[in-house]
């Protein structure tokens, strides 16, 4: 396994495998690695002939006050983990390999689909993935690209901006993976004691109950906001639950096959997402 620290080593590297007849699968990270990131690694290196993964902590997808200061980093244990997991290439740039010139000239500014969700809570973060995934694109020049079903908005937005900028890269979204109690693998899930831990289960607990109610047969939404909901009841603080279309990211009123139900909630200073689509995923 190779690691590059900047962008002209992956463009030759990358230019070198296509020239070769080869398929470049690629898994942008901020590191931290685990199970979650080694499945989509798995799923690229079916996709692909090689792949690359890479590790940026990216500064314009962080608000003020957020935990990009805090975030875990750990390169010596993530190049372990990409290594065993069959990684070809590690890209882990400086902040002043990607940003030259500090804020970027240019900008990816989301149009739909960012003023909900996480977006609400988060303004600008869509704009820094965005903008720091088109990048890494242009970087890399993957054939296919690999991101996790756990950052729902994220993947619905990625597929949106290759779509609408017609960029040539297949997207695909991995399963959330997640630890036997349930809970969805996560960096930050090492920001939480054994008690906000417990707690964190509340959201699991609320998800799997939506499944529960989809299978009994109930479509209005109301029911599935009202059982997210309970999920405050265990002592965590809902940033929002919304029950949405998979395609467009609108509330729905009445459930269908793929609808996605959502959450967001303090646990703690640590903030956590996860969803559960009900029934069958209409995408890739
Ligand atoms: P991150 O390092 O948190 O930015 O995540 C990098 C990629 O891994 C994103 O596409 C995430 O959606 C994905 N990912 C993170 N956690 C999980 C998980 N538990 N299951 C599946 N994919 C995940």
């Amino acid at each position: 396994m190779r690691l590059a620290t900047t962008r002209a080593e992956v463009r030759d590297w990358s230019a070198a495998v296509r020239a070769a007849g080869g398929r470049v699968g690629f898994v942008p990270t901020m590191g931290f690695l685990h199970r979650g990131h080694t499945s989509l690694v798995e799923i690229a290196r079916g996709n692909a002939t090689h792949t690359v993964l890479s590790i940026f902590v990216n500064p314009l997808q962080f608000g003020v006050g957020e935990d990009f200061d805090r975030y875990p980093r750990d390169l010596e244990r993530d190049l372990r983990i990409a290594r065993e997991a069959g990684v070809d290439l590690v890209f882990a740039p400086s902040t002043a390999e990607m940003y030259p010139d500090g804020e970027p000239w240019v900008a990816v500014v989301p149009e739909r689909g960012a003023d909900r969700l996480c977006g609400r809570s988060r303004p600008g973060h869509f704009r820094g993935v965005l903008t720091v995934v088109a990048k890494l694109f242009g970087i890399v020049s993957p054939d296919v690209a690999v991101f996790g079903r756990k950052d729902f908005q994220q993947l619905v937005l990625i597929r949106r901006m290759v779509d609408d900028l017609q960029m040539p890269i297949d997207i695909l979204g991995g399963p959330i993976v997640r630890e036997p109690d349930g809970l969805a693998l996560s960096s930050r899930n090492r920001y939480l004691s054994d008690d906000e831990r417990l707690k964190a289960l509340g959201l699991v607990g609320a998800l799997r109950e939506c499944v529960r109610l989809f299978e009994a047969g109930a479509r209005s939404a109301e029911t599935y906001l009202a059982a997210l909901h309970k999920s405050e009841e265990v002592g965590v603080s809902l940033d929002y639950a919304e029950v949405v279309d998979p395609l467009t990211l609108e509330p729905v009123s009445v459930v269908t096959d793929g609808t996605v139900c959502a959450i967001a909630a303090w646990v703690g200073a640590t903030r956590l997402i996860d969803n559960i689509v009900l029934g069958t995923d209409p995408l890739p």
